[in-house]
């Protein structure tokens, strides 16, 4: 079996493939570099440098490969880059899934699964958070990705094509053999920005905001490793080739942490004291985000490996001490 990965190179792309090749499949990746790493390209994938706005280039990896699956990671992803600049995300996200939309469709290529993430949600009505929740984005990347998973709902029930959509809570960690890992350019996420601390690259982690009704008043957050997350695609390419209808489902473990307990299990994994200080709210952040995936363990039969948040922040510390620089030499 071949899939076609696209952003194949950056952080859950990579790690993605390498679940793939581990278990046999045959791996296509399409990656334009922006945000993605060639390092992270895994050696046994075949990789074409490329932009998914590109008809021609689209269509010309179709024409040269078979594929029998979509996996679709070739967005942009930081909401506040995405407020600042909300045109290169409708572009990228939007016009890039457009254009891969029409390639698919002219190719008679019918199975695709892609990242889609808990900012389609806002500010939750509930805690755990359904796949049947309001959808009220707070964020330009959150609208974006609400608008590619409709763009494939119209698709797919005028043309017959099967998607899945995988909604993310907060993806962290790395492999569990240090070759791959987390490196975006700049860095917003908390677990890399922690890991600078004791990397000698910050002096203390800034906690935005302590105001929230939470329990130590620290936004709470659903972390979830990306190798977990890389194994609910691969279940989720089998469930479409097993003549699965058209499905969206939450991933996390369900658990949430306070910044300050995500501080604290750093300190523990890294021997390091990791000073704190405070800072105002980050716009645009709820208090609570925490997922109910009893959808995709149930549907899918997804199982979480890393569950444990010492194990995840120790895969990160893995990754992060032996590359502090991420694929930089
Ligand atoms: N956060 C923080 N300090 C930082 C970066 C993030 O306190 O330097 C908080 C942020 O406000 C949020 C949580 O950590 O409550 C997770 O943020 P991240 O950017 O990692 O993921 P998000 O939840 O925005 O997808």
């Amino acid at each position: 079996m071949s899939i076609l990965v696209l952003g194949g190179a950056g952080y859950i792309g990579s790690h993605t493939v390498y679940e793939l090749i581990d278990g046999g499949m045959d791996v296509v990746i399409v990656d334009n570099l922006e945000t993605g790493y060639a390092e992270a390209v895994h050696p046994k994938a075949k990789f074409y440098k490329g932009d998914i706005r590109s008809r021609s280039f689209i269509d010309s990896v179709f024409e040269q490969e078979k594929i029998d699956a979509v996996i679709h990671f070739a967005a942009n992803s930081l909401v506040g880059e995405s407020m600042v600049n909300p045109l290169k995300y409708y572009d990228n996200n939007l016009c890039g899934t457009k254009v891969l939309l029409e390639s698919m469709v002219a190719h008679g290529i019918d199975k695709i699964v892609f990242s889609s993430t808990a900012a389609t949600y806002g500010e939750p009505e509930s805690i755990p958070i359904l796949e049947t929740d309001n959808n009220k984005p707070t964020n330009t990347y959150g609208e974006t990705k609400l608008a590619m998973e409709k763009m494939f709902y119209w698709t797919s029930k005028a043309h017959g094509l099967r998607y899945v959509s995988l909604r993310y809570f907060n993806a962290c960690g790395a492999h569990m053999s240090g070759e791959i890992g987390e490196a975006h350019n700049p860095e917003t996420h908390l677990i890399p920005l922690i890991l600078k601390v004791p990397n000698n690259q910050r002096e203390n982690i800034t906690i935005f905001g302590d105001d929230y009704d939470t329990k130590d008043g620290t936004c709470v957050r659903d972390y979830i490793h990306v190798t977990d997350l890389a194994q609910a695609h691969i279940l989720a390419v089998k469930y479409l080739m097993d003549g699965g209808e058209s499905n969206i489902f939450n991933l996390g473990n369900g658990v949430g942490f306070t910044v300050k307990e995500v501080i604290e299990v750093a300190r523990k994994v890294t021997g390091h004291p990791i000073p704190a200080v405070m800072a105002e709210r980050r716009a645009g952040d709820p208090a609570k985000l925490i997922a109910s995936s009893a959808k995709a363990v149930e549907i899918l039969g997804w199982k979480p490996q890393y569950a444990d948040l010492e194990t995840i922040i120790a895969s990160a510390w893995k990754w992060h001490s032996t590359h502090p620089n991420g694929y930089k030499k």
